[in-house]
């Protein structure tokens, strides 16, 4: 089987392959919703209320099948984060933006 790398591979990948990425994840953090990028709620959840979340979303030409590009967020996290993004649209190019502009002159 050959997986292609197009814009949302990940909505093909069979169930078996995002477990293996989620038990993967869980592995390195833990039953965690992730704090870490400023997404989650940072609390313990039990495991069919973590979802896989692309750091970088796909739709912004994040990696696919990176793990680093994936987080564990509860349903609820995950949520509010899509809605963000999808709201605000450039939310990330805005963050990336303010940083510059907080950078000593
Ligand atoms: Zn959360």
């Amino acid at each position: 089987m050959t997986i292609a790398k197009s814009a949302n591979t990940w909505f093909q990948l069979p169930l078996e392959t995002k477990l293996e990425y989620k038990s993967k994840l869980i592995q390195l953090h833990g039953l965690k919703c992730n704090r870490m990028n400023g997404n989650g709620c940072g609390n313990y959840f039990p495991f069919d209320m973590l979802t896989i979340d692309h750091i970088i979303p796909i739709s912004m030409g994040g990696p696919v099948c990176e793990v680093h590009n994936l987080q564990l967020l509860c349903f609820r996290c995950h949520k509010r984060k899509t809605m963000n993004i999808d709201n605000k649209g450039r939310a990330f190019e805005f963050a990336a933006r303010h940083r510059i502009s907080e950078k000593p002159h």
